[in-house]
């Protein structure tokens, strides 16, 4: 018995990194999975290497049109979405002073419209099938000030706090949501982020003495996304190393 039979489950930014291992997980537990991103390469690669249980579809988080395009269908080919995980999202460090406002709006538009959008259009279809669970993920910098990352400072704590008004609002429908608080992980967001020879810098940090891996989060992803956490809403899951105790 897998932990996921019979769910089907929708992650965005599934191309690479934590969102492709958790379709990997997910599949590996039962589930039908469906890959979103925008890297199509790889996101149809993506889904190659997972087999018959998972498709990648294009989808770029911002557009509200593409939200109802992919729900529409996902539930055309799998009759309903039970899991969702907001997963997709950029980071880019520049200090506050030197931002410019377009470069702050592309970070909100993506990690926070992006987890706005897919709360509201995803709930509307898992009201319809009778439930479902959201798990959004949002980051340490959701929980303490980012220094050189205000932009994605602020995004995260609105996920975090998006989670619970939706958590609230959804919850009469059967409908949880929770937000994941990853600190460090080792992903290509480093890289891209400019942060990627701070590994060591960053693992020295922590207690548990190392950065995180995609795995971790997504097993944590695992257990928010199954009738495991069937009491758990509204609720934050840090997964840091230690770094914010
Ligand atoms: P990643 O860069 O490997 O993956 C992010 C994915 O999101 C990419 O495949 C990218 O193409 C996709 N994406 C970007 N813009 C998009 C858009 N407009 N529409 C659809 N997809 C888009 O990084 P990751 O580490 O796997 O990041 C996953 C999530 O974890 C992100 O929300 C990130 O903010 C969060 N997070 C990462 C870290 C870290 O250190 N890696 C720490 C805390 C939180």
């Amino acid at each position: 018995m897998g932990r996921l039979d019979g769910k089907v489950a929708l992650i965005t930014g599934g191309a690479r990194g934590q969102g492709a291992e958790e379709g990997r997980l997910f599949a590996a537990e039962g589930a039908r999975v469906v890959l979103t991103d925008v890297r199509d390469e790889e996101g149809e690669a993506a889904a190659r290497r997972i087999g018959e249980a998972a498709i990648y579809l294009h989808h770029d988080v911002r557009d509200e049109d593409e939200w109802e395009g992919v729900v529409q269908r996902v539930v055309d080919r799998h009759g309903r979405v039970d899991v969702l995980v907001n997963n997709a999202g950029i980071y880019r460090r520049r200090d506050l002073l030197d931002l410019p406002l377009a470069e702050y709006m592309q970070i909100i538009e993506i990690n926070q419209v992006g987890v706005f959008l897919g709360l509201k259009v995803v709930a509307r279809a898992m009201r319809d099938g009778g439930g479902g669970a959201i798990v959004n993920i949002s980051s340490t910098a959701g929980m303490r000030g980012a220094a050189g990352a205000i932009a994605y400072g602020a995004s995260k704590w609105a996920v975090r706090g998006m989670t619970k008004a939706a958590a609230r609002e959804l919850g009469p429908l059967g409908i949880r949501v929770n937000s994941i608080h990853p600190g460090p992980i080792d992903t290509e967001m480093l890289v891209d982020g400019g942060i990627a020879d701070r590994r060591a810098e960053l693992a020295a940090a922590a207690p548990l003495r190392r950065i995180g891996e995609a795995a971790d989060v997504a097993r944590l992803a695992l257990f928010l996304a199954s009738d495991e956490s069937a009491h758990c809403t509204g609720a934050e899951f840090v997964i840091d190393g230690g770094s914010l105790a």
